[in-house]
């Protein structure tokens, strides 16, 4: 359920058989998401959202409906690119350094740029369409080299280099990006 709220914005409130009392933290949007056991009514959870206001305010990073509607648009913008661009990139260099993957995932996680599963599913964040084309092709090498070593052991960090001699160079200046919408 959501809640328009005319302080907060959208409240996402989900109902959890697991939750014993309500909890509230913030979504990757910024928005208020309130946990409430699952047979809490409605009027009740608007109860509590009005008593816990000022607690709120005061603890959680809400932001405000705007901010909130304008990273709903450049996450939809950064997908549509996304879905554009990363999938045939990654078909591209795989190709060309013969490496087999199943599948190709777009995520939009806050905290990393790429990985690879057992499955040999490579998945890819939308957010390295804010980056340079250059280190947009170390991530995808870096995840591909991940289906030869799943680890960060020496022997994959040669694979690395072989196919992207600069790449200590492009996972520095990585670090000045963040893989989030912002
Ligand atoms: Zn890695």
């Amino acid at each position: 359920m959501i809640i328009e709220d005319p302080e907060f914005g959208e409240v996402i409130v989900r109902r959890n058989a697991l939750a014993r009392s309500a909890r509230f933290s913030i979504s990757t949007s910024g928005r208020l998401q309130m946990s409430v056991p699952k047979y809490t009514s409605d009027r009740a959870v608007r109860k509590f959202l009005n008593y816990s206001r000022s607690a709120i305010r005061t603890q959680l990073p809400v932001k405000n409906p705007t901010t909130q509607r304008a990273r709903d648009a450049k996450k939809k913008l950064l997908t549509k690119q996304a879905r554009a661009e990363l999938p045939y990139r990654l078909e591209y260099l795989a190709t060309k350094y013969s490496y087999n993957y199943d599948k190709c995932r777009l995520s939009h996680a806050n905290t990393r740029w790429g990985s690879c599963s057992s499955n040999r599913t490579i998945s890819l964040n939308i957010g390295l369409m804010k980056v340079p084309p250059v280190l947009r092709d170390y991530v995808i090498l870096h995840e591909l080299a991940h289906l030869n070593h799943m680890d960060h052991s020496p022997a994959f960090w040669v694979e690395v280099a072989h196919h992207d001699p600069n790449y200590k160079d492009h996972r520095r200046k990585l670090k000045h990006f963040s893989p989030g919408v912002d």
